[in-house]
Parts: C-alpha cells; sequence; structure tokens
C-alpha cells in the first residue's frame, strides 16, 4: 500500500466514533478479536465480519489490534 493511500486510511479511522475500528478490507474474518475481547466489545454480522456493538465497554486494552493477523483493528482513541 502506498504511504499516501495508508494516510487517507488512517484519516477515515480517526473520523469514526467507535473506540477501535475495524478495517473490513484487510479482515478476514478470523474472529481472533471477537473471542479474545475481554469486554465482549464485539458482534459478528451477517457475513462473519467483527462489528463494534459494545464500544462503550472497551477499555483500550489494546488486545484486539495486537492480536489480529491482518493489522486491521486500530484504536480510534490512541
Ligand atoms: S482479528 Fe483481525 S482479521 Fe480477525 S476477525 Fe478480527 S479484525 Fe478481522
Ligand atoms: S481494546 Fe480491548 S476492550 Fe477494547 S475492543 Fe479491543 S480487546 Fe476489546
Amino acid at each position: 500500500m502506498a504511504d499516501t493511500e495508508k494516510v487517507e486510511v488512517k484519516k477515515k479511522w480517526k473520523k469514526r466514533s467507535d473506540p477501535v475500528v475495524i478495517y473490513k478490507k484487510w479482515c478476514k474474518a478470523c474472529f481472533i478479536c471477537v473471542e479474545m475481547c475481554p469486554q465482549k466489545v464485539f458482534d459478528t454480522d451477517r457475513d462473519g465480519y467483527p462489528v463494534v456493538t459494545r464500544g462503550l465497554d472497551c477499555t483500550q486494552c489494546s488486545i484486539c489490534w495486537l492480536h489480529c493477523p491482518e493489522f486491521a483493528i486500530t484504536s480510534s482513541e490512541k
């Protein structure tokens, strides 16, 4: 991915209000984040992709983005 494209992706992430954001293009629906989140912040949508449904419970513990094999999650707050 080109540097300019990375900058655009980061800008899009920062516009969101969820505490963590999943970049669906990179997500392969492996459920690691869904299973590992200690606060159960995620559910899955009809296609099996994780979605933030309990964002207020997020503690920014970093487990989800550190364990995502596709680097598809980032924090909106850090
Ligand atoms: S860990 Fe990453 S690739 Fe796996 S479901 Fe979560 S966001 Fe998608
Ligand atoms: S940062 Fe921690 S609490 Fe927040 S969604 Fe990720 S794993 Fe769950």
